[in-house]
């Protein structure tokens, strides 16, 4: 099997977070002979300056030859007033699609040394270990049509179309009940079928795909605006939620602020061959780039994603995992998760003490 890693540091705080992971990857790959080989291309904003596009024709072939993909975070001010067709996000979006990564996995693990970190009270959080699995490649971000018309009054209207298919429900269905098969059981589909048309037929083939293949797994149903509300009042109920690309959008950002940082979460976006790209759910945060604050654990826990959904190296994800533990468990913190006794750190020291953990 070829083991080839496309590295995309993107834009603000992604070549920070992006340079301290790849010292961890470089470390688990001689710890365990993995064979990984890896080469570096661009992404969004970087791209934008370089060749005018934010996912350009030889960004492309790159990722298309690549195994797995490693991905910072894109975006910023310096691009926000461009034509919105090439913004960086733009290339996000084509990456994902052009590749097919329609399952976005977003665990939202709470680390109990961070039990204080989150905004919640710890008994309600702590243990908490949810997997949201996103459709990440249709629905309202990708429908057609969309745009911004002007109508006959001469006032501006907005639209975009939420859409899906049977077979993309069914896809991301299985996803969801594979991965449930593997942990707790129990899937908790999330749509808005009272009001939404696209939702209902979402609601119906989930129901179906359990019926027909997965009958031992749990399967309930929860309106978006039910879930928002129950994802912060008892978390702990949900193994695996399973959702369109908009709600599972900022379903998984709620469930990220329950973790106590949105620094602490990876994700990975695959395809129906396993090939993925893993990316931490944070963005590029302009506000902190170039300061060597941003917390690289999100990216870090990226990789030991890759190296279990990819290249299927358990063990070599599981040092990774444990080492995060570890650092944790010294009482290492960068800003966004600091708390009383702790002993703050910055980016390049944080990925330094988990490289000396592994
Ligand atoms: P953001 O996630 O970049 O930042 C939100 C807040 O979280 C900020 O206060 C930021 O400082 C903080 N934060 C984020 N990551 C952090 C980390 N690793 N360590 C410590 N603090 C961290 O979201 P935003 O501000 O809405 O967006 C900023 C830019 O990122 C925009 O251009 C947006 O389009 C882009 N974006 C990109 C992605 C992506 O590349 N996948 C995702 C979301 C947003």
């Amino acid at each position: 099997m070829s083991k080839q890693i496309l590295i995309l540091a993107g834009d603000g705080i992604g070549p920070e977070i992006v340079k301290v992971a790849e010292t961890v990857l470089a470390q688990v790959n001689q710890k365990f002979d993995l064979g990984l080989t890896w080469q570096h291309g661009l992404l969004g904003g970087a791209a934008i300056d370089a060749h005018g596009s934010p996912y350009p024709e030889v960004t492309s072939q790159q990722a298309q030859a690549a195994d797995a993909i490693l991905l910072g975070a894109v975006g910023g001010p310096k691009w926000d007033t461009i034509e919105r067709s090439i913004r960086p996000e733009r290339g996000l979006l084509k990456i994902r699609s052009e590749l097919n990564l329609f399952a976005n996995l977003r665990p939202a693990i709470l680390y109990p040394q961070l039990a204080d970190a989150s905004s919640l009270k710890p008994e309600v959080v702590s243990g908490l270990d949810i997997l949201i699995v996103r459709e990440l490649t249709g629905g309202i971000y990708f429908g057609q049509p969309r745009g911004i018309r002007e109508l006959e009054n001469g006032e501006k209207q907005g639209y975009n179309t939420d859409v899906y298919a049977e077979s993309e429900i069914k896809r991301i269905a299985k996803v969801a009940f594979e991965m449930a098969q593997l942990r707790g059981g129990k899937v908790c589909s999330v749509d808005k079928a009272n009001v939404l048309e696209v939702t209902e037929l979402w609601k119906q083939t989930v129901t179906q795909v359990q019926k027909d293949n997965y009958p031992e797994i749990n399967l309930s149903h929860m309106y978006v605006d039910n879930a928002a509300m129950q994802l912060v009042r008892a978390p702990k109920q949900f193994d695996v939620i399973v959702t369109g690309n908009l709600f599972g959008d900022i379903l998984s950002d709620e469930a990220a602020m329950l973790t106590g940082s949105i620094g602490m979460l990876p994700s990975a976006s695959l395809d129906e061959q396993g090939k993925g790209m893993y990316e931490p759910c944070h963005g590029s945060a302009p506000d902190i780039a170039g300061q060597d604050v941003a917390n690289p654990l999100a990216t870090i826990l990226s990789v030991a994603m890759m190296l279990r959904y990819t290249f299927r190296e358990e063990a070599a994800a599981v040092a990774i995992e444990q080492a995060v533990g570890n650092v944790l468990d010294q009482g290492l913190r960068t800003a966004d998760i600091m708390s009383e006794g702790m002993t703050k750190v910055g980016t390049r020291a944080m990925g330094q003490a988990v490289v000396n953990a592994l």
